[in-house]
C-alpha cells in the first residue's frame, strides 16, 4: 500500500511555487505537455513536466490554487543507510526517521513547509480472524465503543471527544459574536488538530484490540448514519462527518497494515434491538434495557454487540471506502485543486500523523518531525 510522510522541509520555496502556480495556470489555459513551452517560467523541466502532467490533461479544473512541486521517482536519491532523501533539482536534503522498510519513494510533493513523501510498503498477508469487533461510533461522549462478542468484553474510547466539543464549541461561539474571524479560523484548525490526535489514538487502539484477539473488525455503514436519527443529535453538539469519515479512513489503513480485515454492517436499529435476544428494546440516555429477555446493558455496548454480530452488507469483506472513492473520483485530479473539500482540515502542524485524501489509492500521512 502507499502511504505519505509529511517531512518539514525548513526551506523557503516561496518563488518555486510562484513559479509553479505559474506553469499551472498556462497548463489550464494551453493543455500543453512539452516543458519547452514553460522554460521561460524558470522552473527545473523535471517538476515542470510534472505540472504540465497534471494540469494540461485534466480539462475540469479551471481555477488553480495551491500548486505543489512534485517529483517523481526517477528524481528522487535515497540513502537508506543515512535515512536521506535527496531531491537533485532542489538541492534538497530530508532526513526522515519514519519506516525504512518502504520498496520505494513514488513521489514527493512539496508546499510552502512540507514534502509530502509517498513511498510504497509491502502489504502484510490478510489474517483469517477468529472473530468479530463491533464499533460504534461518536455514541455518548465517547469517540467510540467497541465490543468483542466472543469474550463479552467492552472498550471505551476517545472519552475526552465530548470535553473537546464542549470547549471549543464555546470558544467558536464567543468568537463569532466578537467578529474575530481570523482568531476563529485557528481554533477551528487546532481543533481540527486536536480531534485528528484523537482519532489517531482510537483507531490505533481499536487495531491494537483486534490484532490481540486475532479478530476483523466491523463498522455501521456511514452513508446510512447521516440519515440515522439516533446520530442526528450528536452531529448537532458533537463530532461532525468529517471527523467520522476520518476514524474511519485510520482504522481502515492502520488495519490494512497488519492485515486485519475491515467490513461493514447495516446501522438500522444496532441501537435499538437487544444483542441477546434480537428484540426492539428501551434505550434511555446510556441505557439499554429488553423487555423480552430482561437484558440489560450500557446502550452503545450494546450497538457495538449488535455491530459485531450483523452480517456484511452489500460490498462484502474487503472493499474499503478508500478504494471505492478511488473508483468514483479521477486520478489525475491534483491534489488541492478540486479535491480538497471544506470538511478536510488544514495540514497539520503538531500532530504525530496526520491524513489528507487525496488522489493516491490510500494516501496515509504521518509526520516526520522528532519530538
Ligand atoms: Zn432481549
Amino acid at each position: 500500500m502507499i502511504l505519505t510522510f509529511n517531512i518539514k522541509h525548513n526551506r523557503d520555496f516561496s518563488i518555486e511555487l510562484k513559479k509553479a502556480k505559474q506553469i499551472a495556470e498556462f497548463a489550464v489555459k494551453t493543455h500543453t505537455l512539452s516543458s519547452k513551452n514553460v522554460k521561460h517560467f524558470g522552473l527545473k523541466s523535471i517538476i515542470a513536466n510534472q505540472i504540465l502532467r497534471k494540469y494540461s490533461r485534466n480539462k475540469k479544473i479551471k481555477d488553480v490554487k495551491s500548486v505543489e512541486l512534485t517529483i517523481p521517482n526517477q528524481g528522487i536519491h535515497v540513502d537508506k543507510e543515512k535515512q536521506e532523501i535527496y531531491i537533485p533539482s532542489l538541492k534538497l536534503t530530508l532526513p526522515y526517521i519514519f519506516r525504512n522498510d518502504f520498496e520505494k519513494v513514488n513521489q514527493i510533493e512539496i508546499d510552502d513547509r512540507y514534502a509530502h513523501v509517498s513511498v510504497s510498503v509491502p502489504d502484510k498477508p490478510a489474517i483469517e480472524p477468529q472473530t468479530w469487533l463491533g464499533v460504534d461510533r461518536n455514541t455518548t461522549g465517547h469517540v467510540a465503543v467497541v465490543a468483542n462478542p466472543q469474550t463479552g468484553k467492552v472498550w471505551k474510547l476517545g472519552k475526552k471527544a465530548e470535553h473537546i466539543h464542549r470547549k471549543y464549541r464555546e470558544i467558536r461561539r464567543k468568537l463569532q459574536k466578537a467578529k474575530k474571524h481570523r482568531l476563529l479560523k485557528k481554533i477551528k484548525n487546532r481543533e481540527s488538530t486536536v480531534i485528528r490526535d484523537l482519532n489517531h489514538k482510537v483507531s490505533r487502539k481499536i487495531v491494537e484490540i483486534a490484532k490481540k484477539d486475532s479478530a476483523g473488525i466491523k463498522l455501521e455503514k456511514l452513508d446510512d448514519i447521516r440519515n440515522n436519527k439516533k446520530h442526528t443529535k450528536q452531529f448537532n453538539y458533537g463530532l461532525n462527518s468529517w471527523s467520522f469519515h476520518q476514524l474511519q479512513n485510520f482504522i481502515e489503513y492502520k488495519a490494512k497494515l497488519e492485515g486485519i480485515p475491515v467490513t461493514y454492517v447495516e446501522p438500522k436499529n444496532t441501537s435499538k434491538e437487544c444483542s441477546r435476544c434480537g428484540s426492539i428494546g428501551i434505550r434511555e440516555a446510556k441505557s439499554f434495557k429488553c423487555l423480552n429477555c430482561g437484558h440489560v446493558d450500557h446502550a452503545d455496548a450494546n450497538a457495538s454487540f449488535n455491530t459485531a454480530l450483523r452480517p456484511p452488507s452489500v460490498g462484502g469483506i474487503g472493499q474499503l471506502h478508500a478504494d471505492r472513492d478511488v473508483c468514483k473520483g479521477s486520478t489525475d485530479t491534483p491534489r488541492g485543486a478540486t479535491l480538497r473539500t471544506t470538511e478536510t482540515p488544514e495540514p497539520p502542524s503538531f500532530s504525530e500523523e496526520s491524513m489528507s485524501v487525496g488522489i493516491t489509492k490510500e494516501i496515509v500521512a504521518e509526520v516526520n518531525e522528532p519530538v
